[in-house]
This record gives structure tokens, sequence and C-alpha cells, in this order.
């Protein structure tokens, strides 16, 4: 019998194999320099990436749930401030908000794209509302323009969790066209090593086109300081490491060839898939590019578990992103009435193996397994 290739969610180390010479070089830099904290490849990584998505500042540090914390105490938010969150995502987002004493308002997501969507955040505005933070889940970006007229029409600050969609373009009405994670007043990243910009540990970083608020937020993330040994906010230290920005400048490098090949992967299972019945396939919306984090299905009929179980059995991964939607958390518990797409979501969703190194025959093999579940 033909050995086959173990098939994986991700590929991180076929991923570096191609790059390996360019990645081995900027690590062993970075040790003979011994510079590992804030050495030049940072500063270096962090203007890159700022020319790369056309934003003024981006400001490095220690991982996307620091960069979303950050965020938040750079803004002033008070205890008892409301911040609106979107209840089917990652719980990083509501977790931050707890922690800093600020109540989560939970928000239903558009049931095509998975996003945050105006139609909920319209019904969750009170007078405490202070924030938003929508997240551009599994690669795309949410619909902005009705989130940000809202905002400013209400004297709200806007937070992006672009922790899965870097690299990805969202156009306005009128034809405009930003990355994500520079449209609203803030903009926060994760380089968590399967993100689509990942680093080989843990990284993050903070966007934002205003000056002050960058300002604001290079104090927060280094002990609230701006002289060394004056600290004049509360801040926390999270840090860039060099030899994680040294990884990055070389990885954005390929940023663009990472989208390319995970969207002609993802259009690869439309074009598998598409006769399935039991399935919905991914929803690409009009207003933006999409970099497929994530490929990731609706399964009808409650046979979600069951399809996963099949697949396993085959010898293919999968995974459900995200199996409970935030207020069915014990940690975040709250009334769900009105979350009904989160919960319907949690229910039937299924991720399959998406990165940049998928082939054609591993692609196959996984439509046929799940076109073999179907037809049993
Ligand atoms: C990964 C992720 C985060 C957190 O990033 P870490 O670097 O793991 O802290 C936040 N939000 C979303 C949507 C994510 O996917």
């Amino acid at each position: 019998m033909q050995e086959q290739q173990k098939i994986q969610m991700v590929d991180l180390h076929g991923q570096y194999m191609r790059i390996k010479a360019e990645i081995d070089a900027a690590i062993a830099e970075v040790i003979d320099s011994s510079a590992f904290i804030n050495g030049p490849a940072v500063g270096r990584f962090a203007l890159a990436l700022a020319q790369y998505t056309g934003v003024r500042h981006v400001i490095p540090c220690g991982n996307g749930t620091d960069a979303l914390q950050i965020a938040l105490m750079a803004l002033g938010l008070k205890p008892g401030d409301e911040v609106i969150v979107p209840a089917f995502t990652y719980v990083a987002s509501a977790e931050v908000i707890a922690l800093l004493g600020l109540r989560p308002v939970m928000v239903d997501v558009d049931r095509d794209t998975f996003n945050t969507d105006i139609r909920f955040i319209e019904e969750a505005i009170t007078p405490r509302t202070r924030a938003i933070i929508p997240v551009h889940l599994f690669g795309q970006s949410c619909d902005m323009a009705p989130i940000l007229d809202f905002a400013a029409a209400h004297g709200l600050y806007v937070v992006e969790d672009n922790a899965q969609s870097l690299g990805a373009v969202y156009t306005y009405p009128d034809g405009r066209s930003r990355h994500t994670g520079t449209l609203g007043h803030i903009g926060c990243t994760s380089f968590f090593p399967s993100k689509n910009l990942g680093c080989y540990g843990d990284g993050g970083a903070l966007f934002t086109d205003d000056d002050a608020l960058a300002e604001r937020i290079r104090m927060t993330a280094n002990h609230g300081q701006r002289v060394k040994y004056h600290h004049d906010v509360i801040g926390c230290n999270s840090r860039l490491d060099t030899l994680q920005a040294a990884v990055l400048e070389v990885k954005l490098r390929h940023l663009d060839e990472y989208s390319r090949a995970r969207r002609t992967a993802a259009h690869r299972y439309n074009a598998l898939l598409r006769g399935v019945d039991g399935i919905e396939l991914p929803v690409e919306a009009s207003y933006t590019t999409h970099v497929y984090h994530q490929y990731t299905v609706k399964v009808k009929d409650g046979r979600r578990d069951a399809l996963k179980e099949y697949l396993a059995s085959n010898g293919i991964p999968s995974m459900i992103y995200y199996p409970l939607p935030l207020h069915r958390q014990k940690a975040y518990a709250c009334d769900g009435t009105g979350l009904k797409i989160a919960e319907s979501l949690a229910d039937s969703v299924l991720s399959l193996p998406m990165h940049t190194e998928l082939t054609v025959e591993v692609q196959e093999r996984i439509a046929e397994a799940v076109a073999g579940f179907f037809k049993r």
C-alpha cells in the first residue's frame, strides 16, 4: 500500500521548510547581536507592517489578547462602561473587557459571514455603551461602514479584532479600500503561529492612525511610562520578542502569497464540495476580500458532530470554531435571548484543514470523505 501523507489542520513545518534559509538567517542575526528585547527587528517589522497595511502607527505587543486589553486601557474606559462584542467568537475580547471591570454586551452575528452585524449593534446600545469590538472572523471583514457611521453618531470607539483577517481589504460604499485593522480607532491583531501572519511563539500588535492614541498605547504597553522610571498611567508589560519580530519580518514579505494560497485552496474546496447536499459552503461578502483564516462550512440537519467523527475515522482532522457562544460559557454566562444565530452556528459549523501548503491531492481526499459521509 502506498504511504499516504498525514493530513493536518495547519502545516507550520511545511511552510517553514520553504523559507528555512531566510528564517534561519534572521534568527541567527538576532542571537548574534543578542539584542533580545526591543532589538532593531522590532521597529523594522512595525514599520514594514504599517507600510503594508497603510496605517500610521503599528505598536507591537506580546500577543493578540494583550493588544485588545491595551486598546481598552488606552481608550480610558471606566469600570461599568459597556462594550459591545459578538457572541460568536474567540473568548479574548470578552475576557479583557471583563478583566478591566467593563461590561461585555453580546450581540448576534450575520449568519452568512459569521461576522459582527450592525443590525444587532443598534439593538444593544444603552447610555453606558462606550465601545464596539467588531471581530473580523475567519478571514473576511465585517461590513464596517455602517458600524463606523453608527459609532460616530453615538460617540463610540471602534476597536477591531483583526486577529484572524490580517491582509484582508474592506471596500467602503464609495469605492475606497483599506486593510482590516485600520478602519476603526484601534485595530488589534495576533501573530499566534497558526494565524495568517504567524510567528514562532506569541506576538501581537495594535494599529492606529491617531498620533495621541498611538502615544497612549505605547505608554500603556510599557508600564505606563514615556520616560524610563516615570510612570504616568497604570500600564502593563507587553512586548514583541526581537526573535519573533525577525521571523515576522521575513514572513510579512510572503503574506500576499500566503493569502493567495489560502484563497486558491478555498476555491478548490468550493469546486470539490459544490454538489454535496448536507453542507453550506462559506460565503464571500461583496465588500471585502477573504483571506480564509478558516474554511468553515455549516452542516445541516444536526449532523455536524457525526460528520466530524466520520472524518476523524478516515484520518481527516476538522475543528469546531466555536462550540459554545460566549453567553453559554460558564465564565460569561448571561441571557442569550436574541442570540439565536450565534447558537445555531455553534451547533452547525465545522472548519476543514486550511493552510498555505494544502495540495490538490489532499483536498480531493478531504472532499471525497465529506461527500462519502452524506452518501452513506
Ligand atoms: C487568536 C485570537 C485572539 C487572541 O490572540 P492571542 O495572540 O492568542 O492572544 C483574539 N481574537 C481572535 C478573534 C483570535 O482569533
